[in-house]
């Protein structure tokens, strides 16, 4: 077949191809051989170009129609793209947190999200519909501000933030705070407007401003409740030191029901005590705001039938009523009624109950723990003073009446040792006339044995009475304490005693003692009495060893006496410094009793002491304090 009949076969195959492939195979099929095949003559390689040029034109339609394939996927990938980012953009778009809108100078809007509209009380479809103008939502006071941000923002081209106001659907107004950003659609500014809703923010802040207000009004009133009570409490310290000094009981009470009432303003304190079947008002404070009540009250509460008297009284402890119920109290009449809460404190000294105290109050309030605690420590605080009083009261009186019948004692023993040595005297001279008189009585055995008794007797007397009257003398004729040579008067001491230690032998040695600040003629009184004893209550079966020591320990001179005697049982050790107290007969040993109570009190009228050690049967030793002398 010819090249020129195939072309016509050719140009449809070609026209049918449709990818490079099919033209290749159409060309194999309408012209076996191909186009390099040499050409029979002028027309057949005319024919051959022809061929060549339909490939050509097959081929490079089926490369367009490749390219065009192509870009429709290209494009469609591209719309398939641009509509996931567009959806990915509206879902971040609605459900950001803020509202966000654009909007055009003359208030339409191009965009706005569920947010935006959810702040102005609009939906979806009145947007949609155009109902929602911005311009239009801002109250005319704001319109300059939103301008003026806009103007910035656009001059600058960067974001302005501020604060606006617009009227919600309902008429309400949104405090906002608005970041604006100018954007450019076409040939026009649009500005993009991120809103937050500021009412949360504004209400919080106001929230905790009221906080903070109400907060530092109960700070300013726990302020003025403990200066108050810093007050009070010193008022209660000052009145304290009064009722320290105070020891009439009622004055006390007083005092007691003074600082309650000035700790509870407004209020009443009565005090009560029983007298027979009535509570008897013994002492009130506070203004009555009812006189009646007080009258009523001075008349006496019948006992069983006042419940907040009777109550503590039996119970011994604080009865609170929060409201008081005047039915209680019904001998108190109507008038009671004004005083709307009570609280009663059984007042006692030691464990004996003595009286009530009552607080009431004429407005109805529950008793704070506070108010409790201030008014027991008020009851507690005159309890401990009115025990006080009674015990220093007491102790005062026994004081006295001891001062007074131990000065009553010493001018008996001194006015009766010196009235009676003067009898006493004239009865012993007027046995020395009889003895002289009856020529010494041989004749009469029974008469002179009388005699000898009268005589042993007035001397005995004479002795007590001697005794009695240097007892008494120590304080009642006491000199100032001066300068001592202790060895000095220990010696002169001896002196006096002479008789006695040469008659028994004794051996007393006295050491150096240190001077002491001493009445003189006490001091030797004292030694004498020690040193006299020590020789006196010697041993039976051993002459009698005496020592006198001293020593200064501070401002104090300790003297010992210590013996070799018979020795005191521990049993006796205080009671032989008692007056008239022996340990003996008279017979077995001479004495009065007086000697150790005289050297008992010069040692105590010098402000020291004396006392006395013994194991009870080798010896004794007497010891003794006295100021040291000061040079
Ligand atoms: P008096 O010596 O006149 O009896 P005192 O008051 O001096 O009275 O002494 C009281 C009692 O103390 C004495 O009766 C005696 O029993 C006892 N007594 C005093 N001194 C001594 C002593 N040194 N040794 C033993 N007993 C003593």
């Amino acid at each position: 077949m010819s090249v020129s009949s195939s072309l016509s076969t050719l140009a449809v195959a070609l026209a049918e191809a449709a990818s490079a492939t099919q033209v290749q195979a159409a060309l194999a099929s309408s012209l076996p051989g191909g186009l390099s095949r040499p050409a029979a003559g002028p027309e057949e390689r005319e024919a051959l170009e022809v061929a060549a040029a339909l490939v050509e034109a097959a081929l490079a339609r089926v490369e367009a129609q490749r390219e065009a394939r192509v870009a429709r996927r290209e494009l469609a990938a591209r719309q398939a793209e641009g509509a996931a980012l567009q959806a990915r953009f509206d879902a971040l778009f609605n459900a950001a947190p803020v509202g966000i809108a654009a909007g055009r100078r003359d208030g339409t809007l191009v965009r706005a999200n569920d947010a935006y509209l959810d702040l102005l009380g609009f939906t979806r479809e009145e947007f949609q519909a155009g109902a929602v103008n911005w311009v239009e939502l801002t109250p005319p006071e704001f319109t300059e501000v939103d301008w003026d941000a806009l103007r910035r923002a656009i001059g600058d081209g960067r974001a302005v933030r501020y604060a606006k106001e617009m009227r919600h659907r309902s008429g309400e107004r949104i405090a906002q705070e608005v970041t604006l950003l100018p954007q450019w659609e076409g040939p026009e500014a649009v500005g993009v407007a991120y809103v937050r809703d500021l009412r949360p923010e504004r209400a919080a802040a106001l929230g905790h401003a009221l906080e903070l207000q109400a907060r530092g009004e109960e700070l300013e009133r726990l302020n003025a409740e403990l200066a108050a009570r810093t007050e009070a409490l010193e008022r209660f310290a000052e009145l304290s030191r009064d009722l320290a000094l105070e020891r009439d009981p009622l004055v006390l009470v007083g005092r007691a029901q003074e600082i309650a009432v000035s700790l509870m303003p407004g209020s009443v304190c009565t005090y009560y005590e029983p007298q027979g079947g009535l509570w008897s008002l013994r002492s009130h404070r506070g203004e009555f705001r009812q006189p009646e009540l007080l009258a009523r009250l001075r008349s006496g509460l019948t006992r069983g039938e006042a419940l907040n008297v009777d109550r503590p009284f039996e119970t011994l402890t604080p009865y609170y009523q929060d409201t008081f119920d005047p039915a209680t109290v019904r001998s108190a009449g109507g008038s009671i009624s004004v005083i709307r809460t009570t609280a009663s404190f059984p007042v006692r000294t030691g464990a004996r109950p003595r009286g009530v105290l009552v607080v009431g109050r004429h407005d109805q309030r529950a008793w704070t723990p506070a108010e409790k605690t201030l008014l027991e420590t008020v009851v507690f605080n005159l309890q401990l003073a009115l025990e006080r009083a009674e015990q220093s009261g007491e102790l005062q009186r026994r004081a006295l009446a001891l001062e007074r019948s131990n000065a009553e004692l010493e001018r008996f023993a001194f006015v009766a040792s010196h009235d009676l040595q003067e009898p006493l005297r004239s009865v012993t001279s007027f046995a020395q006339l009889l003895v002289k008189r009856f020529g010494g009585l041989e004749g009469d055995p029974k008469a002179a044995q009388y005699l000898r008794h009268i005589q042993e007797g007035t001397q005995r007397m004479q002795n007590l009475i001697q005794d009695l009257l240097t007892y008494a003398r120590v304080t009642a004729e006491p000199r100032p304490p001066a300068r001592q040579d202790t060895n000095a008067v220990a010696a002169t001491a001896l002196q006096d005693l002479r008789a006695s230690l040469d008659a028994t032998g004794a051996a007393v040695t006295v050491f150096d003692l240190p001077p002491v600040m001493a009445d003189g003629t006490q001091l030797r009184q004292l030694l004498q009495n020690l040193i006299g004893n020590a020789v006196k209550y010697r041993h039976p079966d051993r002459p009698p060893v005496v020592m006198v020591t001293g020593e200064q320990r501070g401002s104090w001179v300790h003297i010992d006496v210590q013996d070799n005697g018979i020795g005191i049982p521990s049993e006796y050790h205080e009671r032989i410094f008692t007056v008239f107290q022996r340990l003996h007969a008279r017979d077995q040993y001479g004495g009065t009793g007086v000697g150790l109570t005289i050297a008992r009190r010069i040692v105590e009228r010098h402000g020291g002491q004396l006392w006395v050690s013994s194991d009870g049967s080798n010896g004794s030793t007497f010891h003794l304090t006295l100021p040291a002398a000061t040079d």
